[in-house]
């Protein structure tokens, strides 16, 4: 882990595009309320395959306007080499810097397709056009990505990220702090010498947590699974305990060198803040 302490701390906070004027009215009252905890940036994630494409960009640039930094996701799966540089070409000239680059994953039934194939050719892509400008962000996973043919491999698969010119990772959520130590170590011994900062997942509902980390291969441990699985309907013991479970795997990631936390907020302001503020940040 001592690789990761030399990095300045940065915190950030994720946010998807909303889909309604509510949505949208609602996103900036929790941008507000995020801004005041000085966050490094806002990001908002793109639907895979450009179906988000416009309200990413609108959605990043309404923040910009209320004066904070963002940046927007990007996918490359099922899209050609013209769609992406005339994406990046309308983030640059809207004054944006900074991107998380992302294979993404097609919704079930559509056949993959398109020029890119894995999130390597999109920063080796985004470096080759458009040099220096963009700081690059891109995924890690702790527990590995749930297709990888090896936990090996998929190491390998990271390194080939951050040879073609990523500047930082962000992991998928986990909640096993062990699995991030040995990322990082394993990293390290690689010789990967990026940031990689823990995506944390607040724990709000228990039956969408599940949903999402049997989609995404982020393992909810059965001591944790059993409490919140015992707490039916009852959101507020689900909340509290959440709380509990998720500020002490921050608390002990940041005492063991992390380089910041990345919170996964589902656009809602309250569960971060409470993180935050008990971490006393
Ligand atoms: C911080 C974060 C933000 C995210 N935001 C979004 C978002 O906004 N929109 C969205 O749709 N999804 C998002 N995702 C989900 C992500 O798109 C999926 O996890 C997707 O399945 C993999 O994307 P990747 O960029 O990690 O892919 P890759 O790094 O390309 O890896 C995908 C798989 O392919 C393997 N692989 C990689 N490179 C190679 C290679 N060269 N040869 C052979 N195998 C290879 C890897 O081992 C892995 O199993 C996000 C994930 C994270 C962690």
């Amino acid at each position: 882990m001592q690789s990761q302490r030399k990095f300045p701390r940065t915190f950030s906070f994720e946010f998807f595009p909303p889909h309604t004027a509510e949505g949208v009215e609602k996103l900036r009252a929790t941008t507000r309320q995020l801004a005041q905890l000085k966050p490094k940036f806002f990001s908002v994630t793109f639907g895979a395959g450009g179906s988000t494409r416009e309200r990413t960009l609108g959605t990043v640039l309404d923040i910009r306007a209320q004066g904070y930094a963002a940046a927007p996701h990007i996918s490359c799966i099922a899209s050609t080499e013209g769609n992406i540089r005339d994406m990046l070409q309308r983030y640059k000239d809207s004054g944006i810097t900074h991107l998380v680059a992302l294979r993404g994953d097609l919704p079930s039934g559509l056949a993959a397709a398109g020029e890119f194939r894995y999130a390597n050719e999109l920063v080796a892509f985004i470096r080759r056009e458009f040099g220096d400008h963009f700081v690059i962000e891109v995924a890690a996973y702790p527990e590995y990505h749930p297709q990888a043919k090896s936990a090996q491999d998929d190491l390998k698969n990271f390194r080939r990220k951050v040879e073609a010119g990523a500047d930082s990772a962000i992991t998928q959520y986990f909640f096993n702090a062990d699995s991030y130590y040995h990322f990082i170590d394993e990293c390290e011994a690689m010789g990967i010498d990026i940031p990689i900062v823990p995506g944390i997942m607040p724990i709000g509902r228990f039956a969408q947590l599940a949903r999402f980390s049997d989609a995404c291969g982020a393992e909810i441990p059965r001591w944790i699974r059993k409490k919140l699985e015992g707490f039916g309907d009852d959101v507020a013991s689900i909340r509290s305990f959440g709380l509990d479970v998720v500020t002490g795997l921050c608390d002990e990631l940041l005492r063991n060198g992390a380089p910041g936390l990345h919170f996964y907020t589902l656009n809602q302001a309250g569960l971060a803040s409470t993180i935050w503020q008990r971490l006393g940040l």
